[in-house]
């Protein structure tokens, strides 16, 4: 029989009824004839709620115990979910990310799956049992548990389906699919049907939170088609996969955004080599990720350096910069917390002049300030006041008529 992988998002096991719901639709997969390799994220805002349970005892807690904390919510939801199929007359076993065969590096709270050995999985299928793995959790070689980043059990589920050597990975959430942009910040967003995998790539990079960044990196990588859908209703979905001729009649297939940034400056940077090393070297030690960055053209043999970060991150970030000031005689650092970056995002501005005229004419004319730019090949970001962000979505997408039926 063949295998397919399922993985449930936390808002689809919230609650018992949820989880029976969850349940009925696994054994609806059996029943047609294919055997469920069940992913499951923790409950609704559980990992949430512990992260805030572990602030409230520790100002600094140690990553490897925030992991141990952490994947006690994966744990919750697998064996609730193991429970609810068995009595729904079903044969399921629940397995931690260990006993799935997720081995990960080193890196506490972001780590990375190096490989997945699914010899406990295999067996489990062999013997007709429904296998409920807990997504978002590894162990590392000191037999440590991991955990993949805010968001990763998406990265179990496509790792998984991988190594079973399976061509789809089914990842069911509260929404639809991916949409043009946010609906819950543009309501004339439209569900996109196909998208690339090197689209959805820029998007999630860039702010969409709809799958997990690196659970597209690993389906590219091994070719697994993504099919997101919704655990609510029955519709159609997105497939994120290899696309080829469609993706020619579009320019710009979505937008994302990302909220909640921060602006880093440091001015008055001497103007020579190994300057912008130093600086991004140290933040990157600390575990800081810059977004944009820009540098001015030199005036006078010193330049200013723009970089944006998260705004979680911007205390740290401004920590780390001010150190760097002082140590490379700079004029003087400063943060902005009120910023917003909105980016277009489309395999079709490949080859295609004119998007980065359209999308500034479009704020232009919307009379919103473009802070910074930047671009890759088929995306182009913006960062604009977080008072403007939410027309700046509403006025690109209309410059870029996704409104219509993709
Ligand atoms: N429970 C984890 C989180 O909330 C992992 C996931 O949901 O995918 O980030
Ligand atoms: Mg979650």
């Amino acid at each position: 029989m063949r295998a397919l992988v399922m993985k449930f998002g936390g808002t689809s096991v919230a609650t018992s009824s949820h989880l029976r719901r969850v349940a009925k639709r696994i054994i609806q997969t059996r029943r047609r004839g294919l055997h469920p390799v069940v992913v499951v994220s923790a409950r609704g805002d559980t990992t949430d709620r512990l992260l805030r349970v572990a602030s409230q005892v520790a100002a600094r807690p140690r990553g490897r115990e925030l992991d141990v904390l952490l994947s006690t919510g994966e744990q919750e939801a697998m064996a609730l979910l193991a429970m609810a199929i068995q009595d729904m007359g079903w044969d399921a076993v629940s397995l931690t990310g260990a006993q799935g065969g997720i081995l990960t590096d080193e890196n506490h709270t972001r780590a990375r799956i190096i490989s997945v050995r699914p010899d406990r999985i295999r067996a489990e299928i062999g013997a007709g049992r429904i296998p409920i793995v807990a997504g978002f959790q590894g162990v590392n070689g000191y037999q440590d548990i991991t955990t993949l980043g805010r968001g990763g059990s998406d990265t179990t589920a496509v790792a998984l389906a991988a190594a079973l050597g399976l061509g789809l990975c089914e990842i069911y959430t509260d929404v639809e699919g991916v949409f043009t942009a946010d609906p819950r910040v543009v309501p004339k967003a439209q569900l996109i049907p196909r998208i690339s995998y090197h689209e959805m790539l820029e998007l999630a990079g860039r702010g969409a939170r709809v799958v997990h960044l690196r659970a597209v990196e690993i389906a590219k990588k091994y070719q697994v088609r993504i099919h997101v859908r919704s655990s609510f209703t029955e519709g159609e979905g997105t497939y994120i996969e290899e696309v080829g001729e469609v993706e020619k009649g579009r320019v710009v297939t979505g937008i994302a955004h990302e909220e909640k940034v921060a602006k880093v400056t440091i001015t008055g940077v001497p103007d020579r080599p190994g300057v912008a090393a130093t600086l991004f070297q140290a933040l990157g030690q600390r575990g800081v990720v810059a977004g944009m960055i820009v540098q001015s053209a030199p005036r006078g043999g010193v330049n200013d350096i723009t970089f944006t970060v998260a705004v979680d991150q911007s205390e740290e970030a401004l920590e780390v910069t001010k150190e760097v000031a002082a140590e490379l005689g700079a004029a003087g650092c400063f943060v902005e917390g009120d910023v917003a970056r909105v980016s277009i995002v489309g395999a079709g501005m490949l080859g295609h002049p004119g998007v980065a005229g359209a999308m500034f004419g479009a704020l232009g004319r919307a009379g919103i300030n473009i802070q910074l730019i930047s671009t890759s090949d088929i995306s182009i970001s913006c960062a604009v006041a977080r008072s403007d962000l939410g027309r700046a979505l509403e006025v690109l997408h209309r410059q870029f008529e996704l409104e219509r039926e993709a």
